[in-house]
């Protein structure tokens, strides 16, 4: 016999658990459908923080900020693409799902800064630790103790439309069984295509052999479902890639270790580019060098204030030197030239201001305590700004802008709130802004 739930909720990244803590609080039965042997989806591999203006944590550390230049400075690192009304509520919305994930336990009380962003607003954990599995780890706990219901290895391969509204999902699990789960709502938190080369390369082709930082599971399989049921997209072709990807592990270098004072040096052993400008225009610039790589180069003091950097070392494709010269050595780089770049650099630190490209954030403090470290990297396929459309519900719409009826999405399958470009920790902001409020919005349409 079918089993019964009120809301189900596909996914279990940061926007799946969020919605489904939050239905569950609703009164709602909820249960957790994820395709993959473990929770957490590509959320889990987050790393630098929350984007969020006007926060408490931020008061308590004397910074000054406003939602009105968050907005501005998101909209202009998204090209001006990004759909306004969404933009907005995410900007009101943000401070407020800061809390919340404080009320869950899940404290992001330290803040650093993105690329594109001109103030520091990037909340994450005390231990400065990378998001993600903080995140996951905080979520899943609530989930346990409401005891919701979690099917691992188990995907959703259609969501059941009947007579204008939602009736369920049909479910196959590891076995390769099929079955019907009986739904009031179903909440779409399927994630991005970042995974699936065919699905990247039929809208962008010059993407192709281009690495990924995404999980496995980062296929879009949520836009082809919703799209079954009339879904509109949005912004398909705006697939972001990610400047500084370790390209023999795939594995992503976190923007906050520049925004902790880390720059970007070419082959030749010089500055490039405003290492704070946007995910983009940095991709663009390494590009654009005739070896389509370059090295992250940084010192003790950006280590020891970042603990990402420690995992880099761990993972064994970090070389370090107690000399600049030396580093170079070992990178088959100019000694001079490497040098030289530093002492240039160092001097913009001193003088706070960057007279080659303008850097005007993150010159945190001169690069002279050794070791130094450096690490190749080249850009990755990275995020999808492209999906499905909502309204302010988080209700799913269809090329008339009509609400589906029963059907929200949140998270990276939705469209549209990140234009051409998304900046580093709104991917965070938007996975707790939006996945609360599915959460709320489908938990209150399953008691009508
Ligand atoms: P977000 O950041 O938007 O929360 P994530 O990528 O973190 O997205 O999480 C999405 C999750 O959804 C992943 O764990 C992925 O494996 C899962 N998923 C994707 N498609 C399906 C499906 N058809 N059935 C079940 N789970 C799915």
């Amino acid at each position: 016999a079918p089993q019964n739930y009120d809301v189900v909720v596909i996914g279990s990244g940061g926007a799946g658990l969020a919605a489904a803590i939050q239905a569950c609080d609703e009164g709602a039965h909820v249960v957790i459908i994820e395709k993959m042997p473990t929770i957490g989806g590509n959320t889990i591999k987050a790393s630098v923080g929350m984007n969020a203006a006007e926060t408490r944590f931020q008061k308590l550390k004397g910074i000054e900020d406003s939602k009105e230049l968050f907005y501005e400075e998101t909209l202009k690192g998204g090209k001006f693409k990004n759909n306004p009304i969404l933009l907005r509520e995410f900007v009101e919305l943000a401070p407020e799902a800061i809390e919340w994930l404080a009320s869950h336990e899940i404290e992001l009380n330290d803040i650093t800064i993105t690329g594109g962003m001109s103030i520091d607003r990037t909340h994450r954990p005390a231990d400065r630790s990378a998001v993600g599995g903080f995140l996951i780890s905080g979520l899943v706990k609530n989930v346990n103790k409401r005891n919701i219901d979690v099917l691992l290895e188990t995907s959703v391969a259609e969501i059941l439309f009947e007579n204008d509204t939602v009736t369920g999902v049909k479910v196959v699990d590891e076995y390769n069984d099929s079955r019907i789960l009986n739904a009031k709502s179903v909440i779409v938190a399927t994630g991005g295509f970042s995974a699936n080369r065919e699905m990247v390369v039929k809208y962008r082709p010059e993407l192709d052999g281009f690495v990924t930082t995404n999980h496995k599971g980062a296929t879009g399989s949520g836009i082809a479902m919703l799209q079954k049921l009339g879904a509109d997209t949005v912004d398909m072709g705006e697939i972001q890639i990610h400047p500084t990807v370790e390209q023999t592990t795939s594995y992503l270098i976190s923007e906050s270790i520049r925004g902790g004072g880390a720059i970007l040096v070419s082959q030749e052993g010089k500055r490039f580019f405003n290492e704070m400008e946007t995910r983009d225009k940095v991709s663009a610039e390494i590009i654009a060098l005739p070896e389509k790589s370059a090295w992250v180069i940084f010192d003790e003091q950006v280590r020891l204030n970042n603990k990402a950097a420690d995992e880099y070392i761990g993972r064994g494709f970090v070389v370090s030197a107690p000399f600049p010269n030396e580093l170079a050595l070992k990178i088959n780089m100019d000694q001079d030239a490497l040098q030289q770049t530093l002492a240039r650099y160092n001097q913009f630190v001193e003088q706070q201001h960057d007279d080659d490209f303008g850097r005007a954030t993150a010159l945190r403090h001169p690069l002279n305590h050794g070791p130094f470290y450096a690490i190749r990297i080249a850009p990755g396929v990275h995020h999808t700004m492209g999906g499905v459309t909502i309204n302010t519900d988080t209700a799913v719409l269809d090329s008339h802008k009509q609400v589906i009826d029963g059907v929200w999405a949140a998270g990276e399958v939705v469209g549209g709130i990140h234009g051409a470009n998304r900046i580093g920790g709104n991917a965070v902001a938007d996975i707790i802004i939006f996945g609360t409020l599915a959460g709320r919005r489908a938990a209150a349409h399953a008691r009508r």
